[in-house]
């Protein structure tokens, strides 16, 4: 088999074992990406001589009896919207354009330091505002199962990547579905770790009480050990959780159902969901009680206002975050031509360095947040906010775990949705109430629907740090499915 084609923890046994070098697999993957980029356009930035580097070491430091971790030498892609000290970060915006950040994120740093060899960095939508990539200042990726299509978003480049096979892994966030939407609609696995469990170091913010980074994988063990590697307590980051991370790895070997409560979210799977995602949703949530799952239905009457409260939170706290884009610090600054003052090239600056959504949402949540607004909007968001908390608390009690469809509908035509906001924030109707509660959850492949052979995500979500259990049961599905279908649901993708 070609190794682009290999899972990560394959790839990293081979090199471990030094059957393959690191350098023999970043070559691969560099090749594929020359392949195959130019119609995906996943990545931003690839250095293939950088990467070769790193590659080079990983491949002395074996040889000189240096024994690596699980992953050491398998390759990887960032969202660029994590910063690396040796490559730009453009966050998918013009204000960024030509940055160069002076430090690596904690997630970054801690890679390349269990030897993951970076390939490059992936496009996004602007500052992460998103559901398609289309939002990106430097054109949108395009969905690898069908290039009309989108790979969703935010990460809609991390998780474009990884279905193409243009990288094993890659890191994505997640604030409200980023990485969740974008895995499911490219028939991948993408999990949203407890908030605080990974850190937000070195992440270029949006909402900080929201975003979260996470792992994409084609196998639910790769995630798990991305996962791992990644993750953990980070002084660096004020809400960083200090706790052992959850056994992910082993609970993704585990891959067993048998005997867990399972609940169904009965507001997730009604009108306005496409009927292909329903059919391959509730086959899987046959196959959980199949596997020896006890699945019951569970009502959660809050979720319904998550949409419109995570639009009135997310916008507000990105309006402060941006402000730090004042054409001082970083990037572009337009029009400082001697005759203007600092407000007038901040304004012009900001005026032609953000594009239409995030303006869209600077302004929003200014309002939200401003004087004589703040009860009304801001006040009430946060308190259905303890609302959608306390339904997953009470649905916990009676469940170890809840299942939704990720998305409500399979990738749909690049241009659809780019002039309807509503429409594109539908994208995220069931992901959003756990970045709201904070707690974790995966999306797995969970087969094709029938109208247009694309893919459907099984949302899996557990309570604050039950990361573990998101590993449990997608990996008993993905076991499961694998063996109905043949193989992985990625091998019938048309080939690229
Ligand atoms: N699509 C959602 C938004 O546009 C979620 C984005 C995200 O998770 N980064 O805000």
């Amino acid at each position: 088999m070609s190794l682009i084609r290999k899972t990560a923890a394959e790839l990293g046994a081979l090199i471990a074992a030094r059957e393959v070098s690191a350098v023999e697999v970043a070559q691969a993957h560099l090749d594929r990406i020359a392949e195959v980029d130019g119609r995906v356009n996943a990545f931003l930035h690839v250095d293939a001589e950088a990467t070769l580097a790193q590659a080079r070491q990983v491949d002395e430091s074996l040889a000189g009896g240096e024994s690596p971790g699980p992953l050491a030498g398998v390759p990887i892609a960032h969202k660029d919207v994590f910063t690396t000290a040796d490559m730009p970060t453009t966050a998918g915006s013009k204000i960024l354009e030509g940055w160069r950040p002076p430090y690596d994120a904690t997630v970054t740093g801690r890679l390349r330091a269990a030897g993951l060899v970076i390939l490059g960095k992936t496009n996004l939508d602007e500052f992460a505002m998103g559901s398609s990539t289309e939002n990106s200042a430097y054109g949108p990726t395009h969905n690898p199962w069908d290039l009309s299509r989108i790979p969703g978003g935010s990460s809609g480049g991390s998780s474009a990547a990884v279905s193409a096979y243009e990288a094993p892994l890659s890191t994505g966030t997640d604030t409200g579905g980023s990485i969740r939407q974008p895995a499911a609609v490219t028939g991948i696995v993408g999990m949203k770790p407890t908030y605080g469990g990974s850190s937000r170091y070195g992440l270029i913010a949006f909402a900080s009480s929201l975003d979260t980074p996470g792992p994409f994988a084609r196998t639910v063990l790769d995630a798990a050990l991305l996962h791992e590697a990644f993750s953990g307590h980070d002084p660096l980051d004020s809400t960083s959780v200090d706790a052992p991370v959850p056994p992910v790895v082993e609970a993704a070997r585990q891959a067993d159902v048998a005997g867990m409560r399972i609940g169904v979210v009965k507001e997730f799977a009604g009108e306005g969901y496409q009927p292909g995602v329903l059919a391959r949703f509730h086959e899987a949530v046959d196959l959980l009680e199949s596997l020896g799952a006890k699945v019951v239905e569970v009502s959660c009457p809050a979720f319904s206002y998550a949409l419109p409260a995570y639009y009135l939170i997310a916008p507000s706290e990105c309006s402060s975050n941006l402000a730090r884009f004042d054409a001082m610090r970083y990037g572009l600054r337009v029009g400082d031509d001697g005759t203007r003052s600092a407000e007038e090239v901040m304004a012009l600056t900001r005026a032609a360095g953000f594009g239409p959504e995030v303006k869209r949402r600077i302004m929003l949540g200014t309002y939200a947040l401003s004087s004589g607004y703040y009860d009304a909007y801001y006040g009430q968001a946060q308190k259905v906010r303890t609302l959608i908390m306390r339904d997953f608390e009470a649905a916990f009690q009676q469940v170890d775990a809840l299942v939704s469809p990720t998305t409500p509908t399979t990738a749909f035509p690049i241009g659809e949705r780019a002039d309807d906001p509503m429409a594109m924030y539908l994208a995220d109707l069931c992901t959003i109430p756990t970045n709201l509660a904070g707690n974790a959850a995966i999306s797995v492949p969970c087969g094709l629907a029938d109208e247009d052979g694309l893919p459907v995500g099984l949302q899996v979500m557990a309570p604050v740090l039950a990361d573990d259990r998101c590993y449990r049961v997608g990996a008993a599905v993905e076991k499961a499915f694998e063996s109905r279908w043949g193989g992985p649901l990625l091998s019938r993708a048309p080939a690229l």
